[in-house]
Order: C-alpha cells, then structure tokens, then sequence
C-alpha cells in the first residue's frame, strides 16, 4: 500500500479499565507505546453490569488529557434512558466526540434484560441520536460469524441494518480468523445499501486458553488448524506467541489488500503483540 492508501485507513485500538492503580499506571505506559503509530482514536470498554463504568470514565479522562482521542464504549443493557443520557452529558462535556454504542452483555447468572429500558442496540443509537443530535460519531458492532444469539445470519444482518438506519456511522467487528467471513458480510452489508465503514476487529494471538474461553463464549471462530497448532505449543509462551503475529499479521494483510477500511485492535492493553503485528505490515505513516 502507499502512504496515500495508508493514511486512508481506519486504525484504532481498544482498550478495558483497570481494576487497580497498579493496573491503571501499566495501562499507561502501554498506552504510551502504543501511541507512538498515531491511532485514529482508542476506545475503552464498558462493563454492562455497572462494575466498570467509573473506571470507564477514568480511563477515558486519562486518554484525553495525554491529547489521544479517546472513544468510550457505552452498553444499555443495565442502564436507564436518564442514566444512559447523563453519562453522555459527562462525556460531551468532556470534549468527546465519539462512542461505539452496545447492547452490552451482563455478568453470566444475571439473564438478559437488567435494568435497562433499552433492549437493543439500534435503541441506544437512536437515543442518542435524539438527545444529541450530530454530536458524537457512533460506531455499533458488527458480527461477520454471526451474533450467538441470533435467530439466524439473514436476522442478525437486519439488526444490524437497524442499528446503521438509526444513525450509525460505522462498525467495527467482533474479531474473527476467517477473512472470507468478513468478505461475505461486507457483500451482504452493500446488497442491502449499507455503505458505513465496517472496520476488522483483530484480535492478537498470545495465550491459547483464555482465547479458547472467550471465543467460545462471543461465538467467534478459532480455525481447526490454528487451534490444533496452538494446542501443540502447550506451555511453550514464546511459540504461541510468534505464531500469532505470524497468523494475524498475514490476515490484516489480506484484509487491507482486499479493501478492509481499516482495523480496530483488541490490545488486552498490552502492546507488545499489536505493535509487532503494525511493524510486519508497514503501516508507519
Ligand atoms: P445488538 O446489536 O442489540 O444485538 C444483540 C443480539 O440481539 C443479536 O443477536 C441481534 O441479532 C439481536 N437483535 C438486535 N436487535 C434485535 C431486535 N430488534 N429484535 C430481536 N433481536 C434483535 N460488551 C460490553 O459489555 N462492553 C463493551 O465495552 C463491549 N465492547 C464491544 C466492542 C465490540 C467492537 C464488539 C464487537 C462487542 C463488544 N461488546 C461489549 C460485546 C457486546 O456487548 C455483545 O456482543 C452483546 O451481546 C451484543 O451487543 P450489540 O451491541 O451487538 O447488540
């Protein structure tokens, strides 16, 4: 790609809030290296049942006072319109100009619903869009292998379309290892006239077993012949550890080639795996 076609691109890292000061003082410095390839923004995750929406915020406070545009992931699923409104008013006030909008899942034994009066995403969107206007650039959530809850794919594009007609301005995935997911869902979005930027999410490859658990439970896929490799690894941190960057820098690659607007990075705020994956793919703008 040339410089050009790089400086096009949509590149964005995210982030979850520390439980601890010790934890909030190493975020910092990763954040700090992370910051050196210039990201569009750097979102920062929302606990949806209530445990880390303050540290949300404080994390969010932190990014903006180091001049790094900050993007706070909001949820509805526990939340009341008037709560959803007033953290909103915080964060415009704040100086912040964008957000990526969820339903949000609650802690597992809590079953669906919470306190929230909005049950869907398109909801929140649209209640945002109503209360403030044009304010914030709003990126929803975008499933290539689908949502686990779904009724079925053709559904799952629909709310998905719903959510884009209430007023959202682009999508970032769920991560996934199958590009051609990704490729078939972006057709599927332009067949039905979505034209909004649905940007990768790319998650890196560095400890097998909490991959495996969380993949398991967000309903992304860990191809048999990745799995079975990683598996061989065992303990063995520094294999896997090559192998990932290895294995997600060739799928940023062929997403970029093939016309990807960009990529959001699930850093598990560390930035060690990203930046190696952003060294192997020249992006150096
Ligand atoms: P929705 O778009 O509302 O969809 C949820 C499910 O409901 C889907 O199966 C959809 O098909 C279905 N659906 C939607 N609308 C309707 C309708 N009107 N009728 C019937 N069914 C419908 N979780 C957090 O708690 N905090 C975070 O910070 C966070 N960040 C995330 C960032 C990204 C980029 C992604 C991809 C996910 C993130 N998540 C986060 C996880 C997310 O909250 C869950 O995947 C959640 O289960 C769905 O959220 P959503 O916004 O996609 O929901």
């Amino acid at each position: 790609m040339t410089t050009q076609q790089i400086d096009q691109k949509l590149f964005s890292f995210e982030l979850f809030p520390p439980k601890t000061e010790e934890g909030m003082e190493k975020l910092q410095i990763q954040v700090k290296k992370l910051a050196r390839v210039n990201p569009l923004y750097v979102s920062v995750t929302f606990g949806a049942g209530g445990s880390t929406q303050h540290r949300t915020f404080q994390s969010v406070e932190w990014l903006v006072s180091e001049g790094i545009e900050a993007a706070p992931h909001i949820s509805c699923i526990s939340s009341s319109k008037a709560e959803i409104v007033e953290m909103l008013d915080r964060y415009k006030n704040q100086g912040i100009r964008r957000l990526v909008a969820l339903r949000g899942d609650l802690p597992s034994g809590t079953g669906l619903g919470g306190r929230g009066e909005l049950n869907y995403a398109n909801e929140l969107v649209a209640l945002i869009r109503q209360e403030f206007g044009d304010h914030f650039h709003i990126e929803v959530a975008a499933y290539p292998e689908f949502h686990p809850q779904a009724a079925n794919a053709q559904a799952d594009l629909k709310n998905f379309q719903r959510k884009v007609e209430a007023g959202a301005n682009g999508a970032i995935t769920q991560y996934f290892y199958n590009a051609d997911a990704y490729f078939r869902f972006v057709d599927s979005c332009e067949q039905m006239g979505i034209h909004i930027p649905i940007v990768p999410g790319i998650m890196p490859i560095t400890n097998y077993s909490s991959l495996s658990r969380f993949s398991d439970a967000c309903g992304a896929e860990i191809p048999r012949w990745i799995r079975k490799r990683l598996e061989a690894y065992a303990d063995d941190v520094e294999s896997i550890r090559a192998f990932g960057v290895d294995v997600v820098s060739a799928l940023c690659q062929r997403l970029l080639e093939h016309g990807a607007p960009g990529l959001h990075f699930y850093t598990m705020n560390q930035s060690a795996a990203t930046l190696k994956i952003w060294d192997n793919l020249n992006l150096s703008r």
